[in-house]
């Protein structure tokens, strides 16, 4: 694996596999009173946030310190961009401290790209725009591996906004370089001109939704359109929105959060066991600390957590 991860592009499927695998040892390690191990101790993890986020911050949050690094949580919001402050100069500014990791989120394609070049830190990519978001990609895999077993051969629908999603784009490289089917699915508007060549089909209406093992509904990503996409948010819900009816007994559905109820999903199905959405959230902890450790502690052969080494003996040890 590279230095940063930006893209889904940035990993092969052997690089995927191991992730996923250190995220199962880090599990464990979530499943114990004390859910903390020295792997990354006197070591700095920056989460700088541009835009708004609950999950990923949160989860990257308590990734870093459960892996005891010492962390420094940026919000825009607040903080000196408010006052004028380049990126650059605030990049700069925290690369002072000398971070291992920075987790960056910003509402601009790219960003995360140019960070990377500002700073000697391992740049993780926490949403940049419409553009990629890598690690919900990873911790959605890992969700429905465990929930189903496997991800070769499965059917996987991406339905709604696919247009403005950093998700949809992410999770299209993802799933395909799983083995898994992926469809796209939503009025012609929000999807992307070309989106077949990520490796995908595309749909416009939910008329064969029935083969989908796997249902991924997607938010309207209002923040991000500029104009009218849809006639209204009630018609959107009635042609496109999952519901009881729509939603098979044997399909699992997905979704990023955050939910709008009534909108893409109605609250029988995202409450329903058949949805994963609370097992995302919960797997993006574990995930996160698979992603630190594989960039920040992994790299040179090092063994992982659990796996009968000097360093698997250490990890699981509390901080
Ligand atoms: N939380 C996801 C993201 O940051 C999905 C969403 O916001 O709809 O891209």
């Amino acid at each position: 694996m590279r230095r940063h991860l930006l893209s889904v592009d940035d990993l092969t499927r052997e690089d995927i596999e191991r992730i996923l695998g250190l995220a199962e040892s880090f599990a464990e390690v979530s499943g114990r009173e004390i859910k903390k191990v020295p792997t990354l101790r006197g070591r700095t993890v920056i989460n700088l946030f541009y835009e708004a986020s609950t999950r990923t911050s949160s989860s990257f949050e308590l990734a870093a310190k459960r892996l005891s690094a010492d962390l420094v949580s940026v919000k825009a919001q607040g903080s000196s961009a408010d006052k004028g402050e380049s990126l650059k100069d605030t990049i700069q500014t925290l690369s002072a401290y000398d971070p291992a990791a920075l987790v960056f989120r910003s509402p601009h394609a790219g960003a995360a790209g140019l960070v990377a070049r500002w700073t000697p830190a391992a740049v993780i990519n926490a949403g940049d725009g419409k553009r990629e978001h890598p690690t919900q990609a990873l911790l959605d895999l890992y969700t429905l591996r465990r929930r189903a077993g496997r991800l070769e051969g499965l059917n996987v629908w991406i339905v709604g906004d696919v247009l403005h999603s950093r998700v949809a784009r992410s999770n299209i490289l993802a799933f395909g370089r799983m083995g898994c089917k992926v469809t796209v699915c939503g009025p012609p508007t929000l999807i992307p001109r070309g989106v077949e060549s990520l490796g995908c089909e595309v749909q416009t209406t939910l008329d064969r939704l029935g083969e989908a093992d796997v249902v991924y509904a997607l938010r309207m990503q209002h923040e991000r359109m500029h104009g009218s996409y849809v006639p209204s948010l009630r018609e959107y819900a009635a042609r496109y929105g999952i519901d009881g009816r729509r939603l098979g007994a044997a399909q699992l559905l997905m979704h990023p959060g955050p939910v709008n109820r009534g909108v893409e999903l109605s609250a029988e199905v995202i409450d329903g066991p058949q949805a994963l959405i609370t097992d995302q959230v919960e797997s993006g902890v574990v995930v996160r600390m698979a992603v630190l450790y594989e960039l920040l502690a992994g790299g040179d052969g090092m063994p992982a957590p659990g796996r009968g080494t000097e360093r698997a003996t250490r990890a699981p040890q509390p901080a």
